[in-house]
């Protein structure tokens, strides 16, 4: 694009939070985005959900954060423009944007629809993007995004309840699919019930499982068993109980990022029992790998999910009402929200009003 300036190139005015330095306070800032290519959707963001994820990356806990950074990776929102080759959606539909916004799409996980695991994959926000620019996420009020990573929201789906699914309810339905744990017949385990492990409760059951949560306090039972839907809650803290499910489970989803024993989680596997990770712990766990072997048993990884699925994952959603559970928070109170999240203090996913909350720096 040799002649044209930024401005030229980036004529959408748009405005959002942004991280300036590691401290990870969020304030009003002004960007640009790109004018609307032929495969490219625009919309008006009304939504955003706070991941976890967001809070590491503006505190540089990963070490690689680059400022200034606007967060936001489960954005959903209303289409006002879409390029001419454009066939997914239409002016007025609503849309959502997870994780992803650029792959190569010629890789052999792009042939796959696994834009996940593309080694050229873009993020939503802090990633170079193809053009050379720095992707700006979800705590703003415009997006513009290749159509390929456009998701569909049913009619039925509500936006709010449904933006944290783009993240969260993905990295969880993906791997029930995968490794083929979440179905009729089966029982299986979803430890740790946080923004990850709630919706997973949802989707295992939808999916026809017998669920037990596991959970290092009886804090949550009651929520879990009569609000989530869960058959069973075990604490992992009451050696009885623990003792009592050993070789019951045919898979366990294990969505903690706290430093945890595995060895227990692979005694409650039956035998060919997959113990299969989504969270993301900072430190190395420790695996002892005769119990594995003694039951033919599997641990397996997952990292979010494919657009196809993601589509796929808010269609049955939207049939079976899933939404996540969230506090609906203002725009100028998101730090807030990140203090309370850094504890561990929501339940169970912050959404950002952003439509209704952001005002023009
Ligand atoms: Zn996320
Ligand atoms: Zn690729």
């Amino acid at each position: 694009m040799a002649g044209k300036s930024p401005e030229e190139e980036h004529p959408i005015k748009a405005y959002g939070y942004a991280a300036l330095d590691q401290s990870g306070h969020l304030t009003p800032f002004k960007f640009s985005r790109r004018a609307t290519r032929d495969i490219d959707v625009r919309f008006k963001v009304l939504f955003c959900g706070i991941c976890h994820t967001d809070l590491h990356f503006i505190k540089n806990d990963w070490g690689f954060s680059q400022y200034p950074i606007v967060p936001g990776h489960e954005m959903v929102g209303e289409v006002t423009e879409v390029g001419k080759s454009v066939t997914k959606v239409k002016v007025g539909d609503k849309v959502g944007v997870g994780c992803l916004v650029g792959s190569c799409r010629s890789c052999d996980s792009c042939a796959e629809d696994l834009e996940n695991y593309c080694p050229k994959q873009v993020l939503s926000y802090a990633s170079p993007d193809f053009d050379g620019t720095v992707t700006y996420g979800g705590y703003s009020n415009e997006m513009v995004c290749d159509e390929h990573f456009i998701i569909k929201f049913p009619e039925n789906m509500p936006l709010d309840g449904g933006a944290p699914l783009l993240c969260a309810g993905v990295t969880v339905y993906s791997p029930m699919k995968y490794y083929d744990i979440a179905k009729p017949g089966n029982h299986i385990g979803i430890n740790g019930l946080g923004g990850l492990g709630h919706v997973a409760v949802k989707f295992a059951k939808a999916l026809g499982a017998k669920v037990t949560v596991i959970s290092t306090s009886d804090r949550k039972k009651d929520e879990a068993l009569n609000h989530l839907g869960a058959d069973a809650f075990l604490v992992s803290r009451n050696p009885e109980d623990m003792q009592a499910a050993v070789g019951t489970l045919d898979g366990i989803l294990d969505c903690v990022s706290a430093k945890h024993a595995l060895l227990p989680l692979i005694g409650l596997l039956k035998t060919h029992g997959k113990l299969i990770t989504v969270g993301a712990p900072a430190e190395p766990l420790e695996l002892v790998l005769s119990p594995l072997n003694m039951g033919r048993k599997m641990i397996g990884g997952s990292y979010i999910g494919g657009i196809a699925q993601t589509q796929e994952m808010i269609d049955l959603a939207a049939k079976h009402n899933i939404t996540a559970d969230i506090e609906l928070v203002a725009m100028d109170q998101v730090n807030t929200a990140m203090e309370r999240l850094a504890k561990g203090d929501v339940r169970y996913r912050f959404v950002i009003d952003v439509a209704n909350t952001l005002k023009a720096p």
